[in-house]
């Protein structure tokens, strides 16, 4: 008897406290825009943290210890994939030293694995083509749909995770996809007035939005992605858009904006900030409103210029 009971208190000091009393799981992710979809479809049978802020560069986000010691007691962790954290993540997921969350782990969760990926090069990839979108583009969440899709893959491997709470994530996921739709047509009926407005961005951040909502990016400030703006690339931009017209630049928060404003002197181009990620200014708490947010700001800044 003795003997038995040692064996259970020593399988119970072997359980995880998490997996024994089916408590909350404990979710990390990469970015803010994850970590507001994974509380949608989580709710209250999960706690969530994104690592980067949605002010800085997802590409290259500097790799706190704090960071590993999130990542030590995590249950879950999602990442955008497609190499977006390459420069940051393997070595805090490898120096977390936890198994739940290396890749490949149950724990570990991709969520591009059902999302539309766009400019997926084809052929050998070089260095020749920019530093940071080996994959194809990183940043497809600026699609609503692919939102859809995040949550979706979010939703199945929670289940996996706690097969008791598969109908509570379902029924958050049927939710959420619910509400989104209904946002998205309303987003779509805010630009329609607007299709095949022609813009540059900084970075490639913006291909799934531009697609979602029928602009036309017709340059970058980056002569080539992770690659800064060059004297001669500048130039050959400027002409281009000067040219073809265009009234309005859109720059991710944390660039500089010396380069985009002397653009914008030389073409009349409007500037806007625009972050792509929640919490990218503080007005974006969440995955809805960083749609609401920018497509506002985009909104009121085509009929300002009258840009076509
Ligand atoms: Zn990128």
């Amino acid at each position: 008897m003795k003997r038995y009971l040692a064996l259970f208190i020593t399988a119970l000091l072997l359980t995880p406290v998490a997996a024994r009393a089916q408590g909350k799981l404990n979710v990390m992710t990469t970015t803010e825009d994850l970590a507001s979809i994974a509380r949608e479809i989580g709710g209250d049978h999960i706690t969530v943290e994104g690592i980067a802020k949605g002010y800085q560069d997802p590409h290259f986000v500097e790799a706190k210890p704090s960071f590993i010691l999130k990542l030590q007691k995590a249950d879950v962790l999602v990442v955008v994939g497609r190499e977006l954290e390459i420069g940051w993540l393997p070595p805090l997921i490898q120096q977390s030293r936890n198994s739940k969350i290396q890749p490949g782990s149950a724990g570990y969760i991709d969520a591009s694995l059902q999302a539309t990926i766009l400019e997926v090069p084809t052929g050998q990839v070089t260095r020749a083509m920019g530093d940071v979108h080996p994959l194809g583009n990183p940043h497809y969440w600026m699609d609503p749909e692919n939102g859809k899709r995040i949550g979706k893959e979010i939703a199945d491997k929670l289940s996996e995770l706690r097969q008791n709470d598969k109908a509570y994530f379902a029924q958050r996921l049927a939710d959420f996809t619910t509400r989104l739709d209904a946002a998205e047509k309303r987003w779509l009926a805010q630009l329609a007035p607007y299709k095949g407005t022609k813009v540059v961005t900084y970075h490639r951040s913006f291909p799934n939005f531009a697609e979602r909502f029928g602009l036309d990016i017709i340059g970058y400030v980056e002569p080539k992605p992770g690659i800064p703006p060059s004297p001669q690339h500048t130039l050959d931009l400027i002409n281009d858009m000067k040219r073809q017209n265009v009234k309005v630049m859109l720059i991710e928060p944390y660039f500089d904006l010396k380069t985009p404003n002397a653009i914008g002197r030389d073409t009349g181009a409007q500037v806007l900030v625009m972050p792509p990620s929640v919490g990218g200014v503080k007005e974006i708490t969440d995955y809805f409103k960083l749609f609401d947010y920018d497509i506002n700001l985009l909104v009121e800044a085509i009929k300002k210029t009258g840009a076509k």
